[in-house]
């Protein structure tokens, strides 16, 4: 299946495809260049990844999913066997560390994937003009700091004896 310009996009295979660390649209390129560094095109079908904006939303969910299993694995190491607290350190920091960085390529990945299927932050035909993510809230124009030139500057100020 060769994605043309409007076809169909199977948001699940490329979640899945991106899971693996593979081009979303093709399954066999590879996603990244670096740890977390995707590549701008695909090495094998030559589709654009540069246009993916997962900013910080990996880690976030990396976070979440870890944050799960440790404590879940955790409490029920605790009930079991209740072993000394030095042996709670010396299984779960490393076990968080590890899970973390082995899960955050594939969470980028999905993210990725997720995002080309979904046709946004510039995938899809057409340029997007505002992102999902991009659109923050309106900043605060004016009110509040005075205006520049109206400060008062202590040059000139030297007629006191
Ligand atoms: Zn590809």
């Amino acid at each position: 299946m060769i994605d043309a310009i409007g076809g169909h996009r199977d948001v699940g295979l490329s979640l899945w495809r991106g899971l693996r660390q593979r081009c979303p649209n093709c399954g066999r390129g590879r996603l990244f260049r670096a740890y977390l560094k995707v590549v701008d095109q695909c090495p094998v079908c030559g589709e654009e990844l540069h246009h993916h904006r997962a900013d910080d939303a990996p880690p976030y969910f990396t976070m979440l999913i870890v944050g799960h299993v440790i404590v879940a694995s955790l409490l029920a190491v605790e009930i079991a066997w209740r072993p000394a607290l030095w042996l709670h350190f010396a299984i779960w920091l490393p076990a968080t560390l590890i899970l973390s960085l082995w899960l955050l390529p594939r969470v980028k990945g999905a993210i990725v994937g997720l995002q080309w299927a979904n046709r946004m932050h510039g995938f899809g035909d057409e340029a997007e003009p505002e992102g999902l993510l991009g659109a923050g809230p309106p900043g605060p124009d004016e009110g509040g700091g005075a205006p520049p030139a109206t400060r008062p500057r202590a040059s000139g100020s030297s007629g006191q004896a």
